[in-house]
């Protein structure tokens, strides 16, 4: 089969591997629908966690089960499903309350642990063999270009549950990415009431706007970027402030924008080697609430495909090019140089 393959760090190629087998608790699935984020530079250039080479990649995909393998209950071949990436181990701790995102195992083949696209071999290829606990029937009506996002719309979706959400809290949401754009419409599937978005891209903003945003701000074109967030929710400041921008200057600001008492979840540094400077004060006298959160834990996605069957969170104009695996070299570029508006290319192996 056809599939892409960091060799070392710093260089893929597409080329033909040996097609997969389903093992026990395992199905073999077709992928249809595959992606590329922002993470994916950090597994190409060696700087995630856990990750050898080679290595194919691959961690926002959907398919249809061709295989089950022995032991494999409530899930059959033609099956249409979206793939959860965390596969816990199911032993230790943190698993056996379903927080897979925190497995004390991580990295662990052996032990049961799987960080699909990862720890091991991604859906950037014509097959993958997956845990059956990563792979979730989608909803007949969802497409497998929208059951690219299960993954997605889990991770967005735990982060505004982190900040402790009720209905008709204030919302700001800074990061207008993909995550950022899902974590806006998921605070409106859960009642928020004013949600401001917050980015440095016009662009990008502007689409935050037909996606359920009441306001947006250019934090780069504000000469005081917290005082404008501020100024949008009345000067008060939000109830809850998710943030997926990933940057320190992001990471400030979303604890600038809190109300006092409020509660923020900081979810855009994934990976090391970002420092956060703020004056102390800001988190103590402002009495905030301050989470990091990452991935998320066993079925949050069920939960968020739920949300996209409904209609409350509409992932298409985020899916913003098709093309095929071949043409990986080019959605490559596309996605990290943010060509042609793209969000995310969405590959048809
Ligand atoms: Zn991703
Ligand atoms: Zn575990």
């Amino acid at each position: 089969m056809r599939a892409v393959v960091y060799p070392v760090p710093n260089r893929f190629e597409i080329r033909d591997v040996p097609e997969p087998k389903a093992g026990p608790g395992q199905v073999l699935v077709k992928v249809k629908s595959t992606t590329i984020c922002a993470t994916d530079m950090k597994v190409f250039t060696g700087n995630f966690p856990g990750v050898t080479f080679p290595h194919t990649p691959g961690h926002e995909w959907a398919g249809q089960i061709v295989e089950t393998g022995p032991g494999v209950a409530g899930l059959a071949e033609g099956d249409r499903v979206g793939v959860e990436v965390h596969v816990g181990c199911g032993q230790c701790r943190p698993c056996v309350a379903g927080m897979y995102n925190l497995c004390e195992n991580y990295g662990n083949v052996a032990a049961g642990h799987a960080h699909i696209g990862f720890t091991v071999p991604g859906g950037m290829a014509e097959y993958c063999t997956i845990s059956a606990k990563a792979a979730h029937r989608l909803p007949d009506d969802l497409s497998y270009d929208e059951g690219a996002f299960t993954d997605n719309i889990g991770v967005a979706l735990h982060a505004v549950e982190r900040t402790g959400l009720r209905p008709g809290e204030t919302v700001a949401v800074i990061g207008p990415g993909a995550f950022g754009l899902l974590a806006v419409q998921t605070a409106r599937a859960m009642g928020a009431g004013r949600v401001v978005l917050v980015g440095t891209r016009a662009d990008r903003l502007q689409r935050g706007l037909d996606l359920g945003a009441d306001a947006l701000v250019d934090a780069g074109a504000a000469t005081d970027p917290a005082a404008a967030v501020r100024e949008a929710f009345g000067g008060r400041g939000a109830d809850a402030v998710v943030e997926f921008a990933g940057t320190e200057s992001a990471a400030v600001l979303a604890l600038q924008v809190a109300r006092r008492g409020g509660r923020i979840c900081l979810a855009g540094a994934t990976g090391p080697g970002r420092k956060l400077s703020i004056d102390l004060s800001v988190i103590v006298r402002g009495h905030l609430d301050v989470c990091g959160s990452v991935a998320n834990p066993q079925w949050v996605s069920l939960r968020g495909l739920e949300l996209m069957k409904r209609g409350l969170v509409n992932v298409k104009p985020l899916i913003t090019h098709d093309l095929s695996l071949e043409d990986f070299p080019r959605a490559w570029e596309m996605t990290h140089n943010r060509l042609d508006g793209a969000i995310r290319v969405m590959l048809h192996p």
